[in-house]
């Protein structure tokens, strides 16, 4: 054997996967067919939050007079936000090439198939093509942008999330179809940079996995933004024969024309399945992922898969999180089992959005009996002088034992705040813990404390 783990994809799954296969001291090589960092890196997470920070930094200066500065008329230049955008992308790919070689992880770049005998052939650019062999192979080959039959992506006028990060001019208008977090952060940086947006969504409310207050907090929000929102809605057909692209639009009032520049495809994700000799192999899939155990382990010993490409959350840190399970696994160590029920969820427009566990209503279809807290940022001497109150903390616990069910938060930083309620539930922790676990003052997370006395009738601030 050539190895002891290959892994295939070097995204957050992958890379993170290789980092610590090679701390356990493990002989390890990453095979990548793009740039190192996969999507999150290269063409997700770190890109989309580049571009929306130059948002949030245009939105400051354009509302200078708010705090107490000189009136500004903020400008740009929409190829610098995106070259920066790609910049930011390429400065953390780098840092993933500086990670391999410090863990003397080996780097193969070409495209992967795998094969019987637990073997990898690996296409280089070149043409040629290579074999390597290891005890354990670890597929990561992650996912793409979703194409619906309805909406076929022409990369010109019918995007997905790549071109929508390295468009060369900005759109006057656009259709966004689909709200999740990647559609709503889209439509978020290009509304406020000036492109009149237009979200299209099939579920009732927006963000549909969020706390439906939640949702219908960010369509208040967005709405007063100026972008414009459909839901129970749903594009049928578009034509792009004309200059822009006209959709047709299915709503419960009937069928509407809409037109825009562009129209952006957010309406999830493909895993990345095909082509890699999963049927050669006879690894089993299932609606279009890999079949895998807790352990990650396929229905083929020796061959795993991690992140996207299986039927698991896909976030960036439930890959990570996966891989370094697998291999811990593989080491033998003594390895507790992922909690899926435990996995913060982020949205980075503003106010972002941040949760972990039950919504209220999934809490009331469990069965339990709850107490549910709430604490407006409006109230928040922090928030105040931020100049950005909008938004609230929810909690949501059980009325009996006090374990808290569910943490909901919409506001700027509360991205930064959700890990508290990640780490408390993990320690099982009860609201009364919470309540006497003394936050700094002012800071947001006063905001998550007086939630939870909201919740067992001790609030002070409202
Ligand atoms: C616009 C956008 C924004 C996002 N924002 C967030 C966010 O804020 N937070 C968050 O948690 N998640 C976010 N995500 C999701 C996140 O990017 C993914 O969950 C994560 O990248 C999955 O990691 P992965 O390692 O499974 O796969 P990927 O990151 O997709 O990496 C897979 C890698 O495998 C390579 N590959 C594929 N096939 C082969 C082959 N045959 N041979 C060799 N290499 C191959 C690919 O080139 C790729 O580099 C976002 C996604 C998008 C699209």
């Amino acid at each position: 054997m050539n190895y002891d783990i290959i892994v295939i994809g070097s995204g957050p799954g992958g890379y993170v996967t290789a980092i610590r296969a090679a701390q356990l001291g493990f002989k390890t090589a990453i095979i990548e067919k793009e740039n190192l960092g996969g999507i999150c890196l290269n063409w997700g997470c770190i890109p989309t939050k580049a571009l929306l920070k130059s948002a949030q930094v245009f939105k400051y200066i354009n509302h200078a007079e708010d705090f107490g500065l000189n009136k500004v008329e903020g400008s740009f230049d929409f190829p610098n936000v995106i070259q920066r955008s790609r910049g930011v992308a390429n400065r953390m790919s780098k840092g993933i090439e500086f990670l391999m070689k410090k863990n003397k992880i080996d780097v193969i770049f070409g495209t992967a198939t795998v094969k019987k005998g637990k073997k990898v052939s690996v296409e280089k650019k070149d043409g040629g093509v290579e074999e390597f062999s290891a005890e354990h192979i670890i597929i990561a080959t992650g996912a793409r942008s979703r194409e619906l039959p309805n909406l076929p992506q022409d990369g010109k006028k019918v995007i997905g999330y790549r071109q929508a990060l390295s468009l060369p001019n900005q759109p006057k208008s656009m259709i966004v179809v689909g709200s999740g977090a990647i559609g709503v952060e889209f439509a978020y940086f290009y509304a406020t940079m000036g492109t009149k947006v237009t979200i299209v969504e099939f579920m009732p409310n927006i963000v549909p996995v969020e706390d439906e207050e939640v949702s219908k907090h960010l369509e208040k929000s967005l709405k007063k933004a100026g972008i414009e929102i459909m839901t129970n809605a749903s594009v049928e057909a578009v034509d792009t024969t004309g200059n822009g692209v006209k959709a047709n639009v299915k709503t419960a009032k009937g069928n509407v024309t809409l037109e825009a520049d562009i129209v952006l495809s957010a309406v999830g994700i493909t895993a990345n399945i095909e082509n890699i000799g999963l049927e050669e192999v006879g690894i089993q899939t299932d609606r279009g992922r890999i079949l895998v155990n807790e352990w990650y382990q396929t229905s083929v010993p020796g061959y795993y898969a991690i992140g996207d490409v299986i039927p698991t959350q896909a976030l960036a840190h439930v890959a990570s999180a996966e891989g370094i399970t697998c291999v811990e696994k593989i080491k033998g160590l003594s390895v507790e089992k992922m909690n899926y029920g435990n996995i913060p969820g982020c949205t980075y427009c503003l106010p972002e959005i941040a949760s972990v566990g039950l919504t209220e209503k999934q809490a009331k279809e469990k069965g339990y009996e709850i107490k549910v807290g709430k604490f407006p940022f409006s109230a928040s001497g922090k928030a105040t002088a931020n100049g950005d109150n909008d938004g609230f903390v929810k909690v949501i616990f059980d009325a009996k034992y006090g374990e808290w069910l569910g943490c909901h938060m919409i506001g700027n930083g509360v991205t930064e705040m959700i890990a508290e309620a990640v780490v408390a539930r993990k320690l099982e922790t009860t609201g009364h813990e919470i309540l006497k676990a003394v936050h700094p003052h002012p800071t947001l997370s006063e905001a998550v404390m007086e939630a939870v006395a909201a919740a067992y009738g001790e609030v002070i601030h409202i």
